[in-house]
């Protein structure tokens, strides 16, 4: 089957602020390079837009038009406007998982943001970061609007096309829902991993365990199976909140995982975003 061309361009809905206690193992004496001076790292609240098969894919959809303590958002609609984009041409919006700094816009005011947008998402978020929620809870108002609207797809099966040349696979732990999307075949593949890793030092240390994954072991679990899986097909791979949006590859370093930034093709994916090409198989 020929796969069409893919492109990919990364976009932000502003930044979270988490304190060095987020990560709740970590000796920030060992990796100092990384310790924040003032105790708050700063990261990017990353989306992306993919366009594959006639189709405009919104890949999570940041903090939307509201305060809360520990991000800034409010900056996505205006980027993708920028790329040409107004929310009513968007026809999928992919949501990793069911947090807020990945779901805000999806419900803004009780409507649907994304007009006509399907919303796929792992099906075991509905109840992890829905249903058990109280009602007043934010997660859960978006979700319901968007039920009653009729707009939601859940996922519930691992490894499968949304559209031809993008798939979603699962990555549970930060979640239980949570996935990932990659992008192209063979070795010429870029995975979007959400949540999955927070910043790519944890390719090296894939026990650092983030506060908020509702199962953490399973978490470091899923991570140590992506970097063998990456690590032998060359899959180029980048997170929602890594820095600069920096994509790069797991390679195998010492007894472990490392990431090795691809600084020439972060700077045009930065710029320009990235074309996945079609191939035959
Ligand atoms: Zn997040």
């Amino acid at each position: 089957m020929p796969i069409a061309d893919v492109s990919v361009a990364p976009i932000s809905d502003g930044s979270v602020r988490l304190s060095a206690s987020y990560f709740a193992n970590v000796d920030w004496r060992r990796d100092a390079d990384l310790a924040p001076g003032d105790g708050i790292l700063r990261l990017p609240i990353g989306a992306y837009l993919v366009e594959a098969a006639g189709m405009r894919m919104l890949i999570d959809a940041g903090l939307g038009p509201r305060h809360v303590p520990w991000a800034e958002g409010g900056r996505l609609p205006l980027e993708l406007l920028q790329r040409g984009v107004a929310p009513s041409a968007v026809d999928m919006v992919i949501c990793t998982h069911l947090h807020l700094d990945h779901m805000g816009w999806l419900a803004v005011e009780g409507r649907p943001f994304f007009e006509r947008a399907v919303v796929r998402f792992g099906a075991a978020d509905f109840a992890f970061a829905v249903q058990r929620r109280p009602r007043s809870d934010p997660n859960r108002q978006i979700i319901e609007a968007l039920d009653r609207a009729g707009c939601l797809s859940p996922i519930d099966a691992d490894d499968i096309e949304l559209v031809p040349g993008v798939r979603a696979i699962a990555t549970p732990g930060h979640t239980m829902g949570h996935i990932s999307i990659v992008i192209g075949s063979g070795s010429r593949q870029l995975a979007l991993l959400g949540d999955a890793v927070t910043l790519p030092r944890q390719i090296e240390r894939p026990m650092w365990m983030n506060t908020s994954d509702v199962d953490p072991m399973l978490a470091a679990m899923t991570r140590d199976a992506l970097w063998r899986r990456f690590s032998a097909t060359g899959t180029f791979m980048t997170a929602a909140h890594f820095p600069g949006h920096d994509i790069g590859r797991v390679v195998v370093h010492e007894d472990g995982f490392a990431f090795r930034s691809d600084e020439a093709a972060s700077s045009r994916f930065r710029h320009r975003g990235r074309r996945v090409r079609g191939h035959s198989t």
